[in-house]
């Protein structure tokens, strides 16, 4: 199973992916959630990240799709795999398809939770107060500007995957206000049906047989051709060959060339030898 959840910042991606890992026994890849452990562990990738990710910005493309294309390689991954985070912008979605067919994989599902932008807002908001009244670690970008900020580049950047998707049939909405066991419910079904195999094509009925082509009508030919036609004897080559039961040589067989030739000699003669007569009639009368 290979899906990709598609939502804003705060809309339950990463809870309903804890709970695929769970069911389906996949890998979770979260390109935030790597790219946080760059951090900090202060790898290039991390420090390069680190004030992008704290401004609610975009990472550079090619830096997560090389995270990515790593990751999917790893053994965790053989039985399939969440994307959650990435794709982020279509440049990305290009990578990913492109990616895939290299390794001859095939995404089930892309699962887009449709969310109340406000109620969002409300929602993170709640949740960044419960974990400082718990002394829990907030993270950098967990704050009302940053977060205003990831929303306007969700729309800008991510949204239009809504169409990139949506155009290839592969997406699936699922209303994600609702309480997180009925959207995890209905991923549910969604991903069922992507794992059903396809209702068999109905058989198109059999093409009738082709009738024998109707053989051309003959060319008329010229009265002079005709008669050279019937003059013309045919090239030696061809009776040679026939009688040493050798095939014919091309232009004979062909049924063309040589014959041709001979009929227009002849046809030529015809009308001189016609010509002549005519002259020695005039002479005469
Ligand atoms: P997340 O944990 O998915 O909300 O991601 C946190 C931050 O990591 C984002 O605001 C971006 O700065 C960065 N990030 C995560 N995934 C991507 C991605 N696919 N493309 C670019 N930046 C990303």
């Amino acid at each position: 199973m290979r899906l990709i959840l598609l939502g804003p910042p705060g809309a339950g991606k990463g809870t309903q992916a804890a709970r695929l890992v769970e069911k389906y026994r996949i890998a979770h890849l979260s390109t935030g959630d790597m790219l946080r452990a760059a951090i900090a562990a202060e790898t290039p990738i991390g420090l390069k990240a680190k004030d992008i990710m704290a401004s609610g910005a975009l990472v550079p493309d090619e830096v997560v799709v090389g995270i990515i294309a790593d990751r999917i390689e790893q053994g965790d991954c053989a039985n399939g795999f969440i994307l959650d985070g990435f794709p982020r912008t279509v440049p990305q979605a290009e990578a990913l398809d492109a990616l895939l067919k290299q390794k001859k994989l095939k995404l089930d599902a892309v699962v887009q939770l449709l969310v109340n932008e406000a109620i969002l807002l409300q929602r993170v908001e709640n949740r960044i107060a419960q974990m400082k009244e718990r002394g829990e670690a907030i993270r950098a970008d967990d704050n009302v500007d940053a977060l205003a900020k990831r929303l306007e580049v969700y729309r800008g950047q991510t949204e239009p995957l809504v169409h990139y998707y949506g155009d290839r049939r592969m997406l699936a909405t699922v209303d994600g206000m609702k309480s997180i066991d009925e959207v995890t419910a209905e991923i549910g079904r969604i991903l069922a049906a992507a794992a059903a195999p396809a209702p068999a094509k109905p058989k198109k009925p059999a093409k009738p047989k082709a009738k024998p082509a109707e053989p051309r009508p003959a060319k008329k030919a010229s009265p002079a051709a005709k008669k050279a036609k019937k003059t013309a004897k045919r090239p030696k080559s061809v009776k040679s060959a026939k009688k040493a039961g050798k095939p014919a040589p091309k232009a004979a067989k062909a049924g063309g060339k040589g014959l041709k030739k001979a009929a227009k000699k002849t046809a030529k003669k015809t009308v001189k030898t016609r010509a002549k007569g005519r002259k020695r009639l005039t002479k005469r009368r």
